[in-house]
C-alpha cells in the first residue's frame, strides 16, 4: 500500500497537523496493519491510496474533520467495517483522499422500549446492535453474513438487505431517523423516532443508500421489532427454480408475514461450500439440482410451526413441486442449515474466478432470469458453470457463474464486461436492477450510466450538486461524471 509522504502518516503537513490538533493522537491511524485492513477490500482488488486515515470519536470531531478537508480542498471517504463489495468505501487510486473511519463511534445512545427504537452511533457493529436489542427483549432484524464486521453506518449507506429483508425490509425500512454531517460541516439532526411525520421532504432517505456520497452518517434511530419466540426452518430439494417459486408461493400463502426468509440455492453452491468451509453438512440424503431454505418465525411462545410446515411440505410433494426435504427439529439443526447458506459467499471467493452479479427482478421472473441468462452466457462462454443463490422471496439472486474448468483465469477476467452486459441486459429486460443490495460504488458505476434513464441520472446529479457542491464526499463513486 502506498502513502503520500508529504502529508500522510509518515509525513507532516498542514492536513495532518490540523487533524492532530482536533482529534489528538488516537484520532490518527498510523499502524500499518490497521491501515491495511482498512484499505484492502474483502473481495475484488481496488487500489487504495489514502492521504491520511482519521478516526474521530464524536459527531463534533467528524464536523471538524469535514471542515478541515473542505478548507484544504481534500476530499474524503467514509468507512465502517470495510465489508462493502463495490469498492465504495475505499479511497480512489488517483485521488488524494482522507479515509474517515467511523469505527470509534460505537456507542448505543439509548433504547426506548415503548417506541421500539434504539439510537446508535454509526460505527456500531451490526452484530453488537442485534445483541443489545436482544438483551432488551427486542429484535433488530437486519441479518447479513458480514454482521460481525459491518457497521450500522455502512448498512445505512449501502441500504443493506440480507436474509430477513423479505419480512422486515432492507435498511431503509429499519431506519427512523439520522444524524448526518453535511459537506459544509453542519450537523443535520434528524434523530426523530416518529412513526408519522409528513412535515416536508423525508430527508433521511436521501442519505440511505447514498454510499457516502452525500453526507457522513454519525448516528441513527433504528426501528426494533418483536423478538420471535418460536421458529421453524425447512429445506427442500427440487428440480428447478420454477418449483422453488411454487414452494415460496405456498409458504407465503400459508404463513403470510411469518415467512421471514426464503433462499434459493443451486446444488453447486452446496458442493462449493462443503469443499471450502469446515462443518458444512449435506442437508439431504439425495442430491437435487436446486434447494430452498426457508425460515418461519412468530412471537408466540412454543408455537407449533413444525406441524403446519409439514402439511405444506406434504401438499407440495403431492403436487410434484418438491422432491425431498427436512424440517429442523432443533436449534442446532436449524443453525446447521443456515451455516450452509452463510458459507456460500466465502466458499465461492475461495473457489476462484467467477462473474459476480447481484441482480433483482420481479419475484415472478426469477426462474426466467436464471434460465435465459444461463442460456445466453453458455452460448458466449462454452463450458461456463451456473452458480446461483440468494433471496428468492425478494427477487434478488446472486448470479455468479464459474469459469469453465481448466480455462485460464486471465482469459476469463478479460471478458468480464461482456459477461456483465449479457447478464444485466437480461435482468433489465425483465424489469430488474443491476444491483439489488450491494450498491454501485466503483463496480457498477459505468453500467449505472448505461442502464439508468437520463432523467434518473440528471436527478441524481442535481442532488449531489445540491448537497455536496465541491465534491468532497467520495468523489467518483456511484456517479462517474462530476455534475456540471
Ligand atoms: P463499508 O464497507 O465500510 O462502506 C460501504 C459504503 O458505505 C461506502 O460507500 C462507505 O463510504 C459508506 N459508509 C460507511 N460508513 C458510512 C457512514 N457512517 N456515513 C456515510 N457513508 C458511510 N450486503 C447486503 O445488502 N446483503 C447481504 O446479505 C450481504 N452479505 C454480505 C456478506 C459478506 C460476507 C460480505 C463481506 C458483505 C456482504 N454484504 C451484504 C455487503 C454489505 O454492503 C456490507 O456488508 C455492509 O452493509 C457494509 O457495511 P460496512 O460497515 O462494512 O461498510
Amino acid at each position: 500500500m502506498k502513502m503520500k509522504s508529504h502529508s500522510g502518516p509518515q509525513g507532516g503537513g498542514p492536513l495532518r497537523d490540523q487533524m492532530l490538533a482536533v482529534l489528538g493522537p488516537r484520532g490518527i491511524v498510523d499502524d500499518p496493519l490497521q491501515i491495511e485492513s482498512m484499505t484492502k477490500s474483502w473481495r475484488d482488488s481496488w487500489e487504495s491510496i489514502p492521504l491520511l486515515v482519521v478516526q474521530p470519536q464524536s459527531a463534533e470531531e467528524v464536523q471538524a474533520v469535514v471542515r478541515i478537508c473542505a478548507a484544504l480542498g481534500v476530499s474524503l471517504v467514509a468507512q465502517g467495517g470495510n465489508t462493502g463489495l463495490t469498492g465504495a468505501g475505499l479511497p480512489s487510486a488517483d485521488r488524494n483522499e482522507v479515509l474517515l473511519s467511523l469505527r470509534r463511534m460505537n456507542r448505543t445512545r439509548s433504547i426506548d422500549l415503548d417506541s421500539d427504537t434504539m439510537v446508535v452511533e454509526a460505527g456500531c457493529i451490526l452484530e453488537d446492535v442485534r445483541n443489545a436489542a436482544r438483551a432488551a427483549g427486542r429484535l433488530f432484524p437486519l441479518l447479513l453474513g458480514a454482521q460481525g464486521s459491518c457497521t450500522i453506518g455502512g448498512n445505512i449507506a449501502t441500504n443493506a438487505g440480507g436474509i430477513n429483508a423479505l419480512r422486515y425490509g432492507p435498511m431503509r425500512d429499519l431506519v427512523m431517523g439520522l444524524e448526518v454531517v453535511l459537506a459544509d460541516g453542519r450537523l443535520w439532526d434528524g434523530l426523530k423516532s416518529l412513526r408519522k411525520d409528513n412535515a416536508g421532504y423525508d430527508l433521511k432517505h436521501l442519505f440511505i443508500g447514498s454510499e457516502g456520497t452525500l453526507g457522513i452518517v454519525t448516528a441513527a434511530v433504528l426501528k426494533l421489532s418483536t423478538l420471535p419466540r418460536s421458529s421453524g426452518t425447512a429445506l427442500v430439494g427440487l428440480d428447478n427454480p420454477e418449483a422453488g417459486l411454487a414452494w415460496f408461493r405456498r409458504l407465503r400463502t400459508r404463513f403470510s408475514e411469518q415467512l421471514t426468509a426464503c433462499e434459493l440455492i443451486e446444488r453447486v453452491c452446496i458442493d462449493t461450500a462443503r469443499k471450502h468451509i469446515p462443518n458444512v453438512v449435506d442437508p439431504l440424503d439425495g442430491r437435487y439440482p436446486w434447494y430452498v431454505l426457508a425460515e418461519i418465525a412468530t412471537a408466540e411462545e412454543r408455537a407449533d410451526l413444525e406441524g403446519p410446515i409439514g402439511e405444506a411440505f406434504a401438499a407440495a410433494l403431492d403436487a410434484g413441486e418438491v422432491s425431498d426435504g427436512v424440517i429442523a427439529s432443533s436449534i442446532t439443526q436449524s443453525n446447521e442449515l443456515w451455516r450452509l447458506r452463510e458459507a456460500i459467499p466465502d466458499a465461492q471467493r475461495q473457489e476462484g474466478v467467477s462473474f459476480k452479479h447481484d441482480i433483482s427482478v420481479p419475484v415472478s421472473k426469477v426462474p426466467e432470469f436464471i434460465r435465459v441468462a444461463n442460456e445466453k452466457l453458455s452460448a458466449a462462454f462454452p463450458g461456463i458453470r451456473s452458480f446461483a443463490f440468494g433471496h428468492l422471496g425478494d427477487g434478488n439472486i446472486h448470479f455468479n457463474p464459474l469459469q469453465a474448468a481448466g480455462e485460464a483465469a486471465s482469459l476469463w477476467k478479460s471478458r468480464l464486461d461482456e459477461a456483465n452486459r449479457i447478464t444485466h441486459d437480461v435482468a433489465v429486460a425483465l424489469g430488474g436492477s443491476i444491483t439489488a443490495e450491494h450498491g454501485v460504488g466503483l463496480l457498477r458505476r459505468e453500467e449505472l450510466s448505461f442502464y439508468k434513464p437520463s432523467v434518473d441520472l440528471d436527478l441524481m446529479r442535481s442532488l449531489k450538486r445540491a448537497l455536496d457542491p465541491y465534491n468532497l464526499f467520495n468523489p467518483g463513486k456511484v456517479l462517474s461524471k462530476w455534475p456540471t
